[in-house]
């Protein structure tokens, strides 16, 4: 794929330094080898832990807002290199180039954030009960952080926690997805640009090494690194967690979702549809904020199925294909596996099934798993769909009454992201105090979200927030301090008395 070796050329010239035959890294656009790469050894691995310790100790040293000049060049050397990362996303990821192009705009505006942020690292000041006593919160850094990430957005949650921890005083270990290794190392090298020339910035500030799950485990068990802050399934974070726990660590876990619309009678459908198909069939159904179950209305579902099933016709008649064509909606899925899992789940919900739109395999000869996306209209809520199919897979399901549809919403175990589409203030205020979500939306649809805010969900999908509003406390340590500037015998708390 030539236009993978001038991406390559620009972004990875050192890729010979990472090949192996550990790892077969291959496109989903076609399935074709980009890269053959090698694992780092746990010895390789101990050693970047180790140079991550040191370098944390002479980063914490470094003045916040000075930390901050370090990810504003990042940023702006991201700005140059938006283009190329964005086609290295597409080609590694399969997600469509305005969507690859997203991602690193996503990467470039928590920089800009965090730069802000690093004169703004506030603490309280407290008052105290005692005379001649002064109380403060102060913010430390916290130490070496570890990122594990996943497939799906393969660059942008580096940077949500990288340019945080940067700013914060903490150096970084990145664990990408054994899918998606080799934006990671351009990543890096693109960091390295601006690392040369921050004589502060120590040797070891930003770390990745190759692996799988195994690679992960070591940094995860590793009591030297404080916070382990893992991007991906249920079923990683139901092992991540507790591990980390263990060793009394803080981990920040960002897992799977299965997020909704609720869609009443009073929604506009012209805001309504438009965000019930980007949410559902986007970045082809693999975000973990994808619309998967959307409850309308009885007295609407006709017409919103209607249109929807048309919308869903065309986009599997034209809107399919290779991800890095302008005129592509809907890329491939990111292997085999994704693909049969779709399969097995519309299987499991074709018993239950009113009507199903889509689901087939288009494209079978490209070497890539192209899914039509599927649309399933059914008459309940039945278990199977508690769990989330990371594919282009959406329910509709009706309801009568908004307080049911809330009950049916929050009834599976995640809680990323939900969305209602309302007119009416009531409806909109109901959804928002009872959804479970880390993410409750008003006429916006469930993916999409802007880096200003916290992001993340509750349950199983893990409790974390990363990226904006005051996610950075994650990556520092609160410490209280008292001074007592008087000169008598200092007073105790509480009025005890301790003469003697
Ligand atoms: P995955 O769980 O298979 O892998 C994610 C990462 O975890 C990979 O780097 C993998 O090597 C690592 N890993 C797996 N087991 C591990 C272990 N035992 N110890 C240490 N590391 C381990 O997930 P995936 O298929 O890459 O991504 C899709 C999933 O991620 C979906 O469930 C999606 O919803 C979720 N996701 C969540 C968010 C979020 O912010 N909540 C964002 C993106 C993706």
């Amino acid at each position: 794929m030539s236009q993978f070796d001038s991406v390559v050329t620009k972004l990875i010239p050192n890729l010979a330094e990472f090949q192996g035959n550990d790892l077969t890294v291959t496109t989903p656009i076609d399935g074709s080898t980009l890269a053959t790469l090698r694992f780092n050894t746990p010895e390789e691995i101990e050693a970047i832990i180790a140079k991550s310790q040191a370098a944390f100790h002479a980063w914490r040293e470094v003045p916040a807002p000075r930390r901050g000049e370090l990810v504003r060049l990042l940023g702006n050397k991201l700005r140059e290199y938006k283009e190329d990362l964005s086609q290295l996303v597409t080609l590694e990821c399969g997600k469509i180039i305005e969507e690859g192009r997203g991602e690193v705009q996503e990467m470039i505006d928590i920089c800009d954030f965090a730069v802000g942020l690093s004169r703004q690292l506030y603490g309280l000041t407290i008052q105290s009960e005692r005379p001649n006593h002064t109380m403060q919160e102060n913010w430390l850094p916290l130490g070496p952080v570890g990122i594990i990430s996943a497939f799906n957005f393969p660059v942008a949650v580096w940077s949500w926690n990288a340019a945080l921890a940067f700013v914060c005083g903490d150096s970084t270990i990145w664990k990408p997805s054994e899918k998606t290794p080799l934006t990671a190392i351009a990543v890096q090298n693109i960091l390295n640009e601006v690392l040369k020339d921050f004589p502060e910035a120590p040797e070891g500030l930003s770390q990745i090494f190759i692996g799988d799950a195994k690679g992960g485990n070591q940094m995860v068990e590793d009591h030297r690194i404080p916070l382990i802050s893992a991007t991906g399934s249920t079923r990683m974070g139901s092992i991540v967690g507790p591990k980390v726990a263990a060793r009394f660590g803080r981990s920040l876990l960002e897992l799977g979702g299965n997020n909704a619309i609720i869609v009443t009678p009073s929604a506009d459908l012209a805001v309504a549809i438009p965000s019930i198909l980007f949410g559902s069939v986007g970045t082809a159904g693999q975000r973990c904020t994808t619309t998967r179950r959307v409850f309308v209305h009885e007295s609407i579902i006709d017409k919103v199925f209607e249109t929807l099933k048309s919308a869903y016709l065309q986009i599997g008649s034209s809107k399919v294909g290779n991800p890095l064509e302008s005129s592509t909606l809907v890329g491939p899925v990111i292997d085999q596996e994704a693909f049969d899992n779709m399969q097995s789940a519309i299987e499991r919900i074709k018993p239950h099934a009113q009507e199903i739109v889509g689901g087939l395999q288009l494209l079978a000869d490209s070497g890539g798993y192209y899914a039509h996306p599927c649309l399933v209209r059914l008459s309940d809520h039945p278990e199977v769909i508690h769990t989330e199919t990371f594919a282009p897979l959406t329910y509709l399901i009706p309801y009568s009454d908004l307080a049911d549809a809330m009950t049916m919403h929050n009834s599976v175990p995640q809680g990323l992201s939900s969305a209602i589409m309302t007119t009416d203030v009531r409806e909109a205020e109901f959804f928002k105090r009872h959804s479970d979500c880390g993410i409750a939306n008003v006429n916006i649809g469930t993916s999409g979200a802007e880096i200003g805010g916290a992001f993340g969900g509750e349950k199983e999908t893990g409790g974390g927030r990363e990226s904006g509003s005051d996610s950075w406390k994650f990556y520092m340590r609160r410490q209280t301090s008292t001074t007592y500037f008087g000169q008598d015998r200092p007073a105790l708390a509480q009025g005890i008395t301790f003469d003697v």
